[in-house]
């Protein structure tokens, strides 16, 4: 219904999401199975979207709706808002439909003013509690209504605290808290030249207000640009009858998972703190003590729990996060989602769930995202290592980070852009410090627990983090921490390791990381679920050899070029470069030959049985060849220098007048690719002779070789006809002079819009297409790749001109067309062609799914990124 703007909870259900927001949606499904949920309602997003269209007004449907939906919680609880005598207090919430943790502000113990205060403190025969909740309120409208800074309320505390000679917050008595009500209601008058609302539905009005605005707060839209989520969804706003958690010891609030986040593992793992509201565990102020802790305080609750928890998980069939309170020994759960995991987690909580019969297998492939299962191959701290250790925090999400300490999230930003890799350290960390996170390797914090802001949120990014190191003495003002003697300043490398929560002194070295079962078992479905087959970009055989372990049918693209560029053939290639005439540049190609030879021979063998698609020389000479304003120094230098060998001179100038000879203007788009091949012929001769050498040998050995020779940067049929002939003539020379048969293709790249534009006659000459997407990306948008990142593409990201770095994420529209048109023209010629990508994009998951679409047979991409792409491809097929 679209004048309907407020729904009780009993009124929504799970599917509500868009409307009701994730948490809405949640506390209505969660209300309907009968759990217990505290009474409320949720005021929708549409109504927050509404709200900014009216220039940011509560319109007076909504406000009557509000209203409403008060009168009937107030019948439901038999508790009046605002009534001295048995006064309603509401929390206010925000709840946006994708998660957004942390983002968004929330308001508790809203509806105290100076006589409800009295009620409360009447009704439940505690003055203490009942101040310490106003004060909490006040503080809390102050900070995310009122706009009053939050350490204007922190600095009465302290003073009180001193005066009184006490360190801890709840040894402070009622009069104290008294006397703290007394001094903030001044703090706010005289911030806002207002006394503090005494109307308690305009505390509400404007709590709902401070709600849809923080929809639009710098840290909620940085969350959602980093996380992809659309601006116009909007929040939703829940109300929700308090409970308290601060009621004595027989009370308490907690925040539990149905599995360990960090592992997977099936057991309760949570905290819990005694005689407390929610904000202190989520914030991390009071580090919390174990789930355990309520088992042994009240062993009933605790059963009643776990068999909510049981309930929800079946329920949502996922691992859920889980808040609760328990007011003198009755049990409220105030919100289940599904929880924040590593990628470790992730795997093994998808495959336990498919085990336990909750799920099946495409749906478990469906919860794993591909992008997480990247972070499983990071690297560990090497145990063999001598560790420095300089204390020990909580291991709250895994992996090790080295770099240099920094205090605070605008350093560690700038840092960072500076090519710095740091470690963000901070007591605690807020919203407020998400660029920081971003920014850093790793973070650690001296307060908070397992599921403390800097947890959660590096957990979410996949960084290493170690929080509630309680042994950091942090001085943010010197920029140092000090653990016992030792002092760490800004600057200072350490080393932390999110699975242990180690921190330690210096850098020290990493190992590969071991892979699970899950983690074999995920990917096995997955490869029964794809049709795109899964190769990869390698150019040794150590890369090779990788590239099979995590998974992958073959090699996409081998660069040749890269076998040039070690240090001991630089020499050769130069001395080939260098050449004048055909014969010396044979002599310097035949001291290649066997250089090559070998390095085809190793990776040949290490994909036995699997296609190796071997491209031939792709980049400019003068690529391997001395910088030219290197070299012009150091001749000028030469020059100048009476004591100069005459020798060397002429040896360097003679250099020089090469290097020059061969520069290009723009030699991305010169003299390159297939067009060394055809100007230089005997480079690919020797290439091609060193492919089929290396596979004859292998032959006789009984390996089974399938090279596929591959040639670049052909825009026109004529370019692969001349080539193709080239490697049919050398293929079948050598073949006949070692009496051996090799099964081998050519094909070509396909990465100048010309040869995608006319793929109907190219593919007269190529057995395979390989759709080079990072030249065709270059040559389509004309963006240079070598130059764009660094100068206006950011710009165009972060003005919205572009919305993904076309780099990085296939752009359909465009470049996708031509790769669209590329395979249906080729396959009108050939039918059977294959065709597959080994541009950057072929690690990419959306723009494997745009390769599944548009009928490719495979992507090839860097060895690491393999397991991604075979979770990618199957994604794509469900
Ligand atoms: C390409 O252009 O997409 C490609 C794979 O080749 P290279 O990156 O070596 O130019
Ligand atoms: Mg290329």
């Amino acid at each position: 219904m679209a004048d309907k703007w407020v729904y009780l909870f009993e009124e929504g259900h799970g599917g509500m999401r868009d409307l009701l927001g994730g948490k809405g949606a949640n506390l209505a499904e969660m209300t309907k199975a009968a759990l217990p949920v505290p009474p409320g309602f949720t005021v929708t997003t549409e109504a927050c979207n509404r709200y900014y269209q009216e220039g940011r007004t509560l319109f007076d449907a909504l406000k009557a709706q509000i209203e409403e939906a008060l009168g009937k919680l107030e019948e439901k609880t038999g508790k009046r808002f605002g009534d001295p005598n048995h006064p309603l207090l509401v929390s206010v919430r925000s709840g946006a439909p994708v998660s957004m943790p942390g983002m968004m502000d929330t308001i508790l113990n809203l509806g105290l003013n100076d006589a409800t205060v009295e009620g409360l403190a009447r009704l439940t025969n505690d003055a203490r509690f009942a101040y310490d909740c106003y004060r909490r309120f006040i503080q809390m409208f102050g900070d995310v209504v009122l706009g009053v800074p939050h350490y204007l309320f922190e600095q009465v505390i302290d003073d009180v605290k001193a005066q009184r000679g006490v360190r801890h917050d709840p040894e402070l008595g009622a009069d104290d808290w008294r006397a703290v009500i007394a001094r903030y209601k001044a703090i706010v008058q005289r911030h806002t030249g207002q006394p503090f609302p005494q109307d308690v539905k305009a505390q509400l009005f404007a709590a709902v207000r401070a709600v849809f605005d923080s929809w639009n707060n710098q840290r909620a839209i940085v969350y959602r640009k980093l996380h992809n989520i659309p601006d116009h969804l909007g929040t939703a706003v829940n109300v929700q009858m308090m409970v308290f958690g601060n009621m004595g010891n027989d009370s308490g609030t907690g925040v539990a998972f149905t599995r360990d986040p960090n592992t997977g593992e099936k057991r309760l793992y949570g905290e819990y703190l005694t005689n407390a509201q929610g904000e202190d565990v989520v914030a991390g102020i009071r580090t919390p003590q174990p789930i355990e802790t309520l088992r042994e305080a009240m062993p009933a609750v605790y059963e009643q729990f776990v068999a909510i928890c049981e309930r929800l998980e079946r329920h949502y069939k996922d691992m859920q996060d889980i808040e609760f309170t328990v007011e003198r020994g009755t049990l409220y759960i105030l919100q289940t989602r599904s929880g924040k995991r590593t990628a470790q987690a992730a795997v093994k909580i998808a495959v336990d769930l498919v085990k336990e019969g909750i799920l099946t297998r495409e749906e478990a492939l469906l919860r794993v995202d591909p992008d997480q299962l990247h972070q499983l191959l990071h690297r560990r701290i090497d145990p063999s290592a001598p560790r420095d250790v300089l204390a020990k925090g909580l291991p709250a999400s895994p992996g090790a980070a080295t770099g240099r300490v920094v205090f605070d999230a605008d350093e560690a930003e700038a840092w960072a852009k500076r090519g710095e890799r740091v470690i963000l350290v901070r007591p605690e960390t807020t919203p407020e410090d998400i660029h920081g996170i971003v920014a850093a390797q790793g973070v650690l914090t001296s307060r908070g627990g397992m599921t403390s802001h800097a947890a959660v949120v590096a957990r979410g990014m996949g960084k290493p983090c170690v929080c509630g190191c309680e042994a950091l003495k942090i001085d943010l003002r010197a920029r140092m921490f000090a653990v016992g003697e030792r002092v760490v300043r800004e600057g200072e490398v350490i080393t932390i390791d999110g699975a242990t929560g180690e921190v330690l002194a210096g850098e020290v070295p990493l190992v590969d990381p071991v892979l699970s079962p899950e983690f074999h078992e995920l990917l096995a479905w997955a490869d029964a679920v794809r049709r795109l087959a899964v190769r990869a970009n390698a150019d040794t055989p150590d890369d090779a050899a990788k590239a099979r372990a995590f998974g992958a049918e073959g090699i996409g693209l081998c660069r040749t070029e890269h076998m040039f560029m070690a240090p001991d053939r630089v020499p050769v290639v130069q001395e080939m470069i260098l050449a004048e005439t055909r014969e010396e540049r044979e002599a310097a190609l035949q001291k290649l030959l066997p250089m090559q030879q070998g390095d085809f021979y190793g990776i040949l063998k290490a994909m036995e049985g699997l296609p190796v698609t071997i491209r031939l020389l792709d980049p400019p000479l003068h690529e391997f060849l001395p910088n030219l304003e290197e070299l012009l120094v150091e001749v000028t230098k030469l020059r100048g220098d009476p004591q100069a060998d005459p020798e060397r001179l002429a040896e360097k100038e003679a250099l020089l007048a090469k290097v020059r000879k061969l520069h290009e203007f723009n030699p991305m788009l010169g003299h390159r690719g297939c067009r060394l091949g055809l100007v230089f012929p005997e480079i690919y001769e020797m290439q091609v002779e060193a492919i089929f050498r290396a596979a004859a040998q292998l032959v006789r050995e009984g390996v089974d070789v399938r090279p596929e020779v591959m040639i670049p940067l052909v825009g026109h049929v004529n370019e692969l006809a001349r080539l193709r002939k080239l490697v049919d003539e050398v293929a079948q020379r050598v073949m006949a002079e070692t009496g051996t048969s090799v099964a081998y293709t050519v094909g070509t790249m396909i990465e100048v819009p010309r040869a995608a534009l006319t793929a109907d006659e190219i593919a007269r000459e190529a057995d395979f297409f390989s759709f080079g997407t990072n030249d065709l990306t270059q040559m389509t948008f004309a963006f240079s790749r070598d130059d764009a990142e660094g100068k206006f593409l950011p710009h165009y990201l972060e003005s919205g001109i572009l919305p993904d770095n076309p780099f990085i994420t296939l752009d359909e529209r465009g470049v996708g067309k031509l790769i669209a048109m590329g395979v249906a023209e080729g396959r009108k010629t050939r039918p059977n062609l294959k065709a597959g990508i080994c541009g950057e994009h072929g690690g990419e998951k959306r723009s494997i799914d745009f390769c599944h679409r548009v009928g490719l047979d495979y992507v090839s991409c860097s060895p690491y990124r393999v397991p991604l792409a075979r979770l990618a491809a199957a994604q794509a097929q469900l």
